[in-house]
């Protein structure tokens, strides 16, 4: 007999991508298909000498509770970093630090969904942000991606039928890699302020460009601003799970109450750690080298499709981030693909769990920045030649 789980777990599915990183576990598979940053980018070396100055200098307070808000020197930091890179007058106040930006998500659904509300996301979008916003059974409107952003005509659309909140990645987005223009931009940001619509900006890989100019965010557009989300996952390490929000006065106390709920506060340790390594390196230049390494991944990824993939076969080229995503022929399912792919040991992640509306079949996410070039060369030859045998 089963436990009497609540009704709300019905409508959430295990992430179909950590079921697929399992059977990609096996070494001998070349996989493209996690979200994984490249390891040999973690700063291991300035991040031991960060945790030996934290414990030995600062250990009972740095192991001691804390505020929710977070780290007053950390978010010191990343308010002083909106100023010069973004132009953005962010206040520390206007800071939550959490644990993660995929926390922001919880808590944004914790205080603004109630069952049955209206959210949009992007078609495709990103998964995490679909199982996170589902525990709170919210009705997914879906607006389609473009090559510059979403389709405007969708989004008011959306916007008229009453969505309360547009939930976005405007850079390099997961899974698509593609971004939005500057004109886009602007756009959405005009129609957000029209209908009112509260705009969770999700951006952890606005820093990762390789190639063309940076953008604005929607956010500076904004005459009524929205929530904006960074992460240090994709500039550092993912594993301390550190990223924070941007949201002022009333809106910020009451996820800082949902926050307190949760988990009171983020691992202060791990804050302190970040801190420390943040203010005692140069973060730009590791970033720099972060940019030069997946944009050579990039560039090979991009050579090898355009030697391997068969006429027909559409893929992005992103300026930046971590992923590429491929279009097959209408009427192929890229999941059928995905098991004579796992013959050939080489792995990606089909489409479909990314359209809130179950479309997609005929799509599939590259990551490029976990594999190695050499892997990413016999990789997606592999590929290709799956997909040729596939097509036949
Ligand atoms: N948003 C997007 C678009 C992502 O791709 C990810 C990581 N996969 C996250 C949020 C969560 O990242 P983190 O919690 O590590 O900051």
């Amino acid at each position: 007999m089963s436990d009497k789980y609540a009704s709300r777990m019905s409508s959430v599915h295990r992430s179909f991508i950590r079921e697929i990183l399992k059977v990609t576990a096996d070494p001998s598979i070349i996989s493209f298909a996690g979200g994984l940053p490249n390891p040999r980018m973690f700063p291991v070396e300035p991040m031991e000498a960060a945790a030996r100055e934290v414990l030995g200098t600062s250990g009972r307070v740095s192991m001691q509770y804390s505020q929710t808000e977070g780290d007053v020197e950390l978010r010191k930091f990343i308010s002083k970093r909106y100023l010069e890179k973004k132009n953005l007058n962010i206040s520390p106040d206007e800071l939550l630090i959490t644990t993660g930006s995929q926390q922001c998500l919880d808590l944004i659904g914790k205080v603004y969904l109630d069952k049955g509300d209206k959210i949009a996301i992007e078609s495709p979008g990103y998964l995490g942000a679909i199982q996170a916003f589902s525990i709170f059974e919210p009705q997914f409107v879906s607006v389609s991606l473009e090559s510059d952003g979403p389709n405007l005509e969708e989004l008011e659309q959306r916007f008229k039928d009453g969505a309360k909140i547009f939930y976005a990645v405007p850079n390099f987005q997961n899974p698509s890699g593609l971004s939005y223009s500057r004109e886009k931009r602007k756009a959405v940001a005009e129609l957000l302020d029209k209908y009112n619509v509260l705009f969770v900006e999700d951006d952890p890989y606005g820093e990762l460009r390789f190639m063309g100019e940076d953008l604005p965010t929607v956010y500076s557009f904004q005459k009524k601003p929205g929530i904006l989300l960074g992460s240090f996952s994709k500039i550092a390490a993912p594993g301390f799970r550190i990223g924070w929000l941007v949201a002022g006065g009333e809106r910020r106390d009451k996820l800082v109450i949902a926050k307190q709920a949760s988990d009171l506060h983020t691992s202060t340790v791990a804050q302190a750690i970040m801190r420390t390594y943040m203010l005692e390196n140069d973060i730009d230049d590791h970033i720099a080298l972060i940019r030069e390494t997946y944009g050579k991944h990039r560039d090979i990824m991009v050579e090898m499709i355009d030697r391997y993939f068969p006429d027909g076969v559409e893929t992005t080229r992103p300026e930046g981030g971590m992923f590429l995503w491929s279009t097959l022929p209408e009427g192929c399912s890229s999941m059928d693909l995905f098991d004579k792919a796992i013959a050939k040991k080489v792995a990606f992640v089909p489409g479909k769990p990314f359209y809130a509306d179950g479309s997609g079949e005929n799509t599939l996410r590259l990551n490029f920045s976990n594999a190695d070039p050499d892997r990413i060369e016999e990789g997606i030859k592999r590929l290709g030649e799956s997909i040729r045998e596939f097509l036949d």
